[in-house]
């Protein structure tokens, strides 16, 4: 095993900050901001074809909320849920092992557009806003000429929280309970669309694209549902309920219902993954697509009885933080990349494939690992703290997990044990002190934030974040 010392360069580059060492780097990274300054020189560059347009080429950000990739096709999965998807695989660079720094929306979202942690950033909690002068990724586009625009499923990607900064519009596509659900990604899709051919050809773009259509409670969307219905599964009747999160209500639910509702999940998948297809196509039609940097993925994962319940709220299990990353683009070269990366690196990458400085952020460029370079492979770090704190760092096949009020870590062999059930820190304590030795300790006691004024209560309750569910 490599030697983890907590003074090693990658680590140090990886690692979590303080929170003083937080507020002091934001205070960099607003400063950058706010001056306009320019960035230290990139180790990489930018690949070729993608600088022949002098870095205009468009981005179309397409978030799936809630999606393992375990689920897809491209990523190993039996089932016949995402020949669209695994379409658009085989023509870009699919990222094998992807670890999301936080396994619940705003945070992970946040995360996406910052490049930063979550304590770093500090959307932690629902309801919290970015500090003002963090940029964002479609603040860096807008600046440097990009037309932007946001079709989205509100709630806990609501622009309030800062995501709809930088973006020319910044639409919810859903309304109220089920619409903020059932209809973000064919909304969004629909409007994405309309508003592509709006455009003028002189003019790059980046659209954000995001549905909860894969989140519980999971919709029985025919004829999909009926097509990946199990011999075992086991219905019940209130599973589409308001209170759907089982993991916050201690629900037991037998191996059969846990099927029932993974039944209907593999079915969104299908459904989404139909739509998906469609927009596919439509860019091809257009010919966006020889013009376009696509990138697919996901904010965290899901946990279907993998460590006995549904769903993915205080919990920073690899269920929970596994997710799909998909990037297509002129010049780019299909492949696979097996090195862990995170959400945090897709700022950086994207930037770099259009030739824009990026920021100060906590990734990296993930360019040279599509190119086939060697990279040193680095720690992967995640955190919630909403309702519990938990910290997580993989590293080296490996996952730690820490617990405030918990002084005791608990440490698994995800090359043997991938879903993480056999807790094996009390027979390994040099492996426990090397990962204690970067990881932060989670703090004792919740923050304390305020919401923001025009915080959309209903949109954060009809996604369970919010009210008895809680
Ligand atoms: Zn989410």
């Amino acid at each position: 095993m490599r030697v983890v010392s907590p003074t090693s360069n990658s680590i140090r580059h990886g690692a979590h900050v303080a929170s003083a060492q937080a507020f002091l780097f934001g205070l960099v990274v607003g400063i950058f901001f706010v001056a306009g300054c320019k960035p230290a020189e990139s180790s990489a560059k930018p690949v070729s074809v993608a600088m022949q347009r002098d870095g205009k080429w468009n981005v179309i950000l397409i978030s799936v909320d809630t999606l393992r990739p375990d689920r897809l096709g491209c990523y190993g999965y039996k089932r016949n849920t995402s020949p669209s998807v695994d379409r658009l695989a085989e023509r870009g660079v699919r990222f094998e092992s992807v670890i999301s720094e936080c396994s619940w929306t705003a945070p992970a979202h946040m995360t996406l557009f910052t490049g930063l942690y979550p304590t770093t950033h500090g959307v932690t909690t629902p309801g919290v806003c970015l500090w003002n002068r963090i940029p964002t990724l479609p603040e860096v586009l807008k600046r440097d000429g990009y037309r932007t625009f946001a079709y989205t499923g509100g709630g806990n990607v609501a622009a309030y929280y800062g995501f709809g900064r930088g973006f020319e519009r910044y639409v919810v596509s859903g309304e109220g309970k089920n619409g903020l659900k059932s209809c973000a990604l064919d909304k969004a899709i629909v409007l994405a669309q309309e508003q592509i051919e709006r455009f003028q050809p002189e003019e790059p773009y980046f659209i954000f694209v995001h549905g909860y259509d894969l989140h519980a409670p999971y919709e029985p969307w025919e004829p999909w549902a009926s097509r990946f219905r199990s011999p075992d599964a086991e219905p019940f009747d209130d599973y589409l309920r308001d209170d759907f999160d089982f993991k916050k209500q201690g629900r037991r639910l037998s191996p059969g219902n846990i099927k029932f509702l993974s039944d209907l999940y593999d079915a969104g998948v299908a459904r989404a993954d139909q739509l998906l297809g469609g927009f596919f196509e439509f860019l091809e039609r257009c010919g966006e697509l020889e013009r376009t940097i696509v990138v697919f993925l996901s904010d965290h994962g899901e946990e279907f009885g993998e460590h006995g319940s549904v769903g993915h709220y205080g919990t920073i299990y690899p269920e929970c933080l596994r997710v799909p990353l998909v990037i297509v683009g002129p010049g780019l070269a299909p492949g696979v990349v097996r090195q862990s990366v995170g959400l945090k690196d897709v700022m950086p990458t994207v930037l770099q494939l259009v030739g824009i400085p990026a920021p100060p952020t906590r990734g990296r460029s993930l360019v040279p690992l599509m190119r086939g370079e060697r990279v040193d492979p680095w720690p992967m770090f995640s955190e919630t703290d909403y309702g519990v704190h938990l910290r997580s760092v993989i590293w080296e096949g490996h996952q730690m997990i820490r617990k405030a009020y918990d002084p005791v870590p608990r440490l698994f062999d995800l090359r043997t044990d991938p879903n993480a059930n056999r807790d094996m820190a009390k027979d390994h304590p040099q492996r426990v002190a090397e990962f204690m030795a970067i990881m932060p300790d989670p703090p004792a006691d919740v923050a304390v934030h305020d919401l923001t004024p025009d915080v959309d209560i209903d949109a954060l309750r009809a996604l369970g974040y919010i009210g008895s569910r809680n």
